[in-house]
């Protein structure tokens, strides 16, 4: 208890609202050591606990500490697909470092993320990273639908097994959200790429720009493989319904953030270029509390929006999105209206000019542990705005029709209905993992889910070429 929790450095607000690139380096090696070496060794290891992925986190702190840094690796990458992609994006402040008995103890957590993600970038950096070699080859083939986390863990697993694995995307780069929805100031590009590059230079075929239901019969992909993965995430955004939300200026939270990152990957963006899809010099209302929320208003930050208010129906204590990236929203000038709802999109000829928002208050506790909202009678105010972003969540796509399988089930949700842990579906050889059978959730249960199908994949599949033999 003698060395005190140090987070990695981080930029300053100044600094870093000038660009895209992320806020937090890497720690160097006596700053990684001394916060690995505050681990107290728990015997019973609730950090363990509270990660989906149930890490060995005390094994690699400990290694660490001892600056036996690639052994700690090698326990880092057992139980994970992504763990230096996990160490910058997962809130650890509801996962394991939450669940950190020091942290429970007043002493303030062990910094479990950081440490993860710098042992990862160590890693790619000395080469410990080693290719996917397969030890034989299987003659069996799965095809992936859908290369985000959920798709990329589960072919890393099953390519590694000597499985023929595709995977394929209607986007043109893979990643998922890793690309296209999550901005670069919380995850570089180059970080999933090279993790991209890796299952690639193992093997693993990309079939990119392919919309499967669209422009390939999900039937086709079925009859090329021995099984299917279905990881395809959840895409129909929820939209407003209040009066004048079909004004220019209103946005859908994931077509302005793939806008971004786009831009910034140096694509060609003509709804960014001539302004739909551009926050400079623009006044911005953010509408939601989640993490595409949080990405949305920092993301207007640094295009330059003239101010910019984030809207959301609860208080700071009850929203969804991560305690720390609404401290970074705040130390880079968003302001937030707590326990405010929209009413109403204000406009003139069709063009936003405004929100007008409902004060609330806190009205019970709610079944996901949060307090509901209720309106407080006649108590509203109006923000002005030039550009509305409506980040309210996601909903799961129509995939039985999508895909023409009217006999895939679906839960009440309408995600994809999976027989537990088996991850199957109702149709023969299907399976499926992510968003898409969770809801809207996050990258490191995308991971977990990704590699448990791959690992039932591999049952189902030795099980049949047994009853075959
Ligand atoms: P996705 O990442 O959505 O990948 C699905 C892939 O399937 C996509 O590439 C899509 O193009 C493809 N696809 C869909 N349909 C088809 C089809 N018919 N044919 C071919 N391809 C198809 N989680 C965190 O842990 N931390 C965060 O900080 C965080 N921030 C987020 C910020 C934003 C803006 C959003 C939207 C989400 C965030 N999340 C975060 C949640 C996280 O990104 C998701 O939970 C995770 O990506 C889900 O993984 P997935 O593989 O199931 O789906
Ligand atoms: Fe924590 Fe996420 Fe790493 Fe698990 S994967 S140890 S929850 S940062
Ligand atoms: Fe170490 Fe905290 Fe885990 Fe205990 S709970 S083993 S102190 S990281």
């Amino acid at each position: 208890m003698v060395t005190p929790r140090t987070g990695p450095a981080k930029a300053s607000a100044a600094e870093r609202v000038r660009g895209f690139d992320e806020i937090y380096a890497d720690f160097t090696a006596p700053t990684g050591t001394g916060q690995a070496s505050r681990c107290a060794q728990c015997g019973v290891p609730f950090c363990q606990t509270g990660c989906p992925l149930q890490n060995n986190i005390p094994d690699w702190l400990r290694l660490a500490a001892e600056g036996r840094a690639e052994e700690a690796w090698r326990r880092v990458e057992a139980t994970s697909t992504l763990p230096e992609i996990c160490g910058r994006i997962c809130p650890q402040d509801r996962l394991c470092e939450g669940a950190c008995t020091l942290e429970q103890a007043g002493w303030e957590t062990v910094t479990i993320g950081s440490v993860e993600r710098w042992l990862g970038d160590m890693a790619f950096a000395n080469g410990w990273v080693e290719p996917i070699r397969p030890r034989a080859e299987r003659g069996q083939s799965v095809g992936v639908v859908g290369a985000g986390p959920a798709g990329m863990a589960a072919a890393d697993r099953l390519r590694s097994a000597g499985y023929g694995v595709t995977l394929y995307d209607r986007h043109d780069r893979a990643g998922g959200l890793l690309m296209y929805g999550i901005p670069g100031f919380k995850l570089e590009k180059s970080v999933v790429q090279r993790r991209l590059d890796r299952l690639a230079e193992g093997g693993v075929e990309f079939r990119l720009g392919v919309d499967v239901g669209g422009d390939l019969p999900f039937a086709e992909v079925r009859a090329a493989h021995d099984a299917v993965l279905v990881a395809t995430g959840v895409y129909q955004a929820r939209r407003l319904t209040a009066p004048g939300c079909g004004s220019s200026g209103v946005v859908a939270a994931l077509d302005y953030l793939i806008a971004s990152n786009r831009k910034g990957l140096g694509d060609a963006v003509p709804a960014f270029d001539e302004g739909t899809l551009n926050a400079s010099g623009r006044r911005v209302v953010v509408i939601g509390g989640g993490d595409t929320a949080m990405d949305c208003v920092r993301t207007a930050v640094r295009q330059g929006a003239t101010s910019v208010t984030c809207l959301y129906r609860r208080d700071r204590d009850n929203m969804p999105g991560s305690a720390r990236e609404v401290t970074n929203a705040e130390e880079e000038g968003v302001v937030f209206e707590w326990l405010a709802a929209p009413r109403a999109i204000l406009g003139e000829a069709g063009q936003v000019t405004g929100v007008r928002a409902q004060r609330m208050a806190l009205a019970a506790p709610g079944t996901d542990g949060r307090w509901s909202s209720e309106p407080v009678p006649g108590a509203e105010f109006d923000l002005a705005a030039d550009l509305v972003i409506e980040a309210l969540g996601f909903e799961p796509e129509d995939i039985p029709a999508m895909f023409a399988e009217p006999d895939l089930a679906l839960t009440d949700w309408r995600t994809i209905r999976t027989a537990g842990r088996t991850k199957a579906t109702t149709l023969e050889g299907v399976f499926a993992a992510g968003d898409i059978v969770r809801g809207a959730s996050l990258v490191v249960w995308a991971v977990r889910d990704g590699q448990e199908a791959a690992a039932e994949i591999d049952a189902w599949l030795s099980d049949r070429q047994r009853a075959a033999a």
